[in-house]
């Protein structure tokens, strides 16, 4: 399963752009810059979308992301939704043409989290910058010296994490603070008000305990993710369409007790280390996996970063996300008119809470456990394979599909 002896940098898992999408718009935008970089004479692109990037690509505003990248050169973009026996669910093909000679063509798959690999072009693995790829052997290291999970990510990622940490997690509490200050309806056409200030509103007046807790981290979480699904700029955590969870743990738990920003930074690398790890071993991408491997994958995330920060030691902390991703195993991806609204922003409020129960659990329980981390990420990808296609991000089935027969005066 396996394609690379090791792990790449957990920058991959925290990119910094705009939503709604990292791999319908995020990935998609990467491949066409790239391809205009490398061909620079071209006067013209042509860009086939397969699979679900054909499929839920119109919600996911792809073909705007893709003319935005090209700007001034004009570009042909066709949707296929037939074509199957593809490399990858999310599959596109660019041409780049110079009059009627073709220069160059390439076949792009975009995996999650913004990520791209571009088919017959491997990457190396001298860009692997983790020489563990399960969370087993990571264990073993940081006991063998003495060290905890970030600071075993520092020392596998050199000068520069922690900058690029603290960045990262400005940028969410700038999404934050965003979409609380914004009002009104989300683009799209599903007439969805926000209700991060509303929530927040309800949640403000409150003490300290589990009902404000639920308000506050249901505020954050909605905060970000209508930021994303507006278009607006955010980090993917480890996607964009989960990129609500992570922050609204973080920052109500730095506003409840009272953690500094250099132990949030600490919490973003362990954090970005069970992404890594999901994404190593299975999937963080919708298309491929359903919902499982994107919100499943951010409460992991977010677990293991609070069980940090709560001064667990490495079993709990595998513990915690464990737990988080367990109970998310067969989560579907049915979002309605292929865009990212409902349900993925209200899971992200959903997945918050349950991030911060599981670590509760583990405090609990962790030495009756039976299940090991890297067991719950094998299952989550051999589920996600087993998934139907309609439930993986094409909006053929689920709440996608009835929504539609009901719009459209249908069976309910
Ligand atoms: S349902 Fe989940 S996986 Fe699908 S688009 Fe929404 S957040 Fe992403």
């Amino acid at each position: 399963m396996k394609k690379y002896a090791g792990m790449f940098s957990i920058k991959e898992i925290y990119r910094i752009g705009r939503g709604p999408s990292s791999s319908h718009t995020m990935g998609p935008e990467k491949a066409c810059k790239e391809m205009r970089k490398q061909n620079p004479e071209a006067d013209r692109f042509s860009v086939t979308l397969y699979g679900s990037l054909a499929k839920t690509g119109k919600g996911h505003r792809t073909d705007y992301a893709i003319e935005q990248t090209f700007g001034e050169i004009p570009v042909d973009i066709r949707f296929d939704y037939d074509k199957e026996d593809l490399p990858h669910p999310n599959t596109m093909e660019i041409i780049a043409y110079r009059g009627e000679t073709e220069l160059s063509k390439k076949t792009v798959c975009s995996v999650g989290g913004g990520a791209i690999e571009v088919l017959g072009e491997p990457r190396t693995q001298s860009e692997t910058v983790y020489p563990e790829t399960l969370y087993k052997e990571i264990e073993e290291r940081c006991q063998r010296e003495g060290i905890s999970l970030s600071d075993y990510v520092k020392h596998c990622e050199g000068a520069g994490i922690d900058d690029y940490l603290k960045k990262v997690w400005q940028r969410m509490k700038d999404t934050i603070h965003a979409g609380m200050n914004h009002e009104g309806e989300i683009p799209g056409g599903l007439e969805i008000q926000r209700k991060a200030g509303i929530l927040l509103k309800q949640g403000q007046g409150k003490a300290f305990g589990h009902e404000k807790a639920i308000y506050m981290m249901s505020a954050y979480a909605y905060a970000a993710s209508e930021e994303n699904a507006s278009g607006e700029k955010m980090v993917t955590a480890p996607t964009c369409g989960a990129s609500g969870v992570l922050p609204a743990v973080l920052y109500f738990k730095q506003q409840e007790l009272g953690y500094t920003d250099e132990e949030i930074i600490d919490a973003l690398a362990t954090a970005g280390l069970i992404g890594n790890l999901i994404k190593t071993n299975a999937s963080i991408s919708g298309a491929e996996c359903g919902c499982q491997a994107e919100i499943g994958s951010a409460c992991a995330m977010a677990a293991a970063a609070f069980a940090q920060l709560k001064g667990f030691g490495l079993t709990q902390i595998e513990c915690a996300a464990e737990i988080a991703l367990e109970h998310h195993l067969g989560l579907t991806c049915d979002p309605v008119c292929g865009l990212v609204q409902i349900p993925c922003i209200e899971r992200n409020a959903v997945a918050a809470m349950r991030a911060v129960d599981a670590v509760s659990l583990a405090e609990m329980l962790y030495e009756q456990r039976k299940i090991s981390l890297d067991v719950a990420i094998q299952t989550m990808y051999e589920t996600g394979k087993d998934l139907s296609v309609r439930y993986r991000e094409t909006s053929e089935g689920g709440l996608a599909k009835l929504y539609q027969e009901k719009q459209e005066g249908g069976k309910r």
